[in-house]
């Protein structure tokens, strides 16, 4: 092989590596960005959507539903802190007997962290820890459980019947624990008060986070669903910007 033909090989091939990086990340910029906006996309459907819909998306599409968790972690990251951390260390410590539903689960991250039993509940299982269902319709026994937990969960059109399914499970007493991202609220208080006609006191808040509002509440009797005093429950979607 003579020189040139060495050094024009040489410079082919280092022309041909240039290109395939920028190819490369090139291809990763459009990986990333069809990620996000898939993100976007099923994180609206949640919010905008009856709960039924949404399981129904992802019993069809499974992968979409791990799609939407890459999304929700790298949106995690971004936070100054992770509320369920804040829930987790509450949880800590509360008697270990108590008996937890973790309502939006997710991963089962709480689950993994705490010392009592936690009944972890989502509309998709990505691990053995989780049950499949729609929150909205949980098959857990009425009166058995001693802490409901929605963090970042509430999503859907239909949040009374996550909050109806929540008193129906709770113990007489039992504690209901709301994280939730604080721009979803128009007014706080109409929020208290919409939660006071489901049967649920609030006994303490934590509204000084400039991200997230925690709330918790004790349900002080049993509401049936066909009661005349339930106000309407609504939030804003919380819907991520296009990076
Ligand atoms: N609580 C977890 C996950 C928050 S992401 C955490 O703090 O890390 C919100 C989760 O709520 C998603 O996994 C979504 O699938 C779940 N979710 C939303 N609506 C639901 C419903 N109707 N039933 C069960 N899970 C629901």
């Amino acid at each position: 092989m003579n020189k040139d033909t060495d050094n024009s090989n040489k410079t082919v091939n280092k022309n041909t590596s240039k290109k395939a990086q920028k190819d490369l990340s090139l291809r990763e910029r459009m990986m990333a960005q069809l990620q996000s906006s898939r993100f976007r996309f099923l994180n609206e459907t949640l919010y905008n959507n009856e709960s039924r819909q949404s399981l129904k998306l992802f019993k069809e599409d499974p992968e979409s539903f791990k799609a939407y968790h890459v999304g929700y972690q790298n949106q995690v990251e971004r936070w100054p802190l992770n509320p369920l951390d804040s829930i987790i260390n509450a949880v800590k410590k509360m008697p270990k007997d108590y008996i937890i539903a973790d309502f939006g689960c997710g991963e089962a991250k709480l689950a993994c962290s705490v010392e009592q039993k936690v009944h972890s509940i989502d509309l998709v299982a990505v691990n053995d820890r989780v049950t499949a269902c729609d929150m909205a319709h949980t098959p857990l026994l009425t009166d058995s459980i001693n802490v409901v937990i929605f963090c970042l969960s509430l999503m859907g059109s239909n949040l009374a019947d996550y909050i109806l399914e929540a008193n129906r499970v709770l113990k007489q007493k039992g504690i209901l624990k709301i994280a939730e991202v604080e721009s979803r609220f128009d007014d706080i208080n109409t929020f208290i008060k919409a939660l006071e006609t489901y049967g649920f006191e609030i006994i303490w808040k934590d509204l000084s986070h400039n991200l997230f509002y925690f709330m918790d509440f004790k349900k002080k009797h049993t509401i049936n669903r066909m009661d005349k005093h339930l106000d309407e429950i609504k939030l804003k979607p919380c819907l991520y910007k296009k990076r």
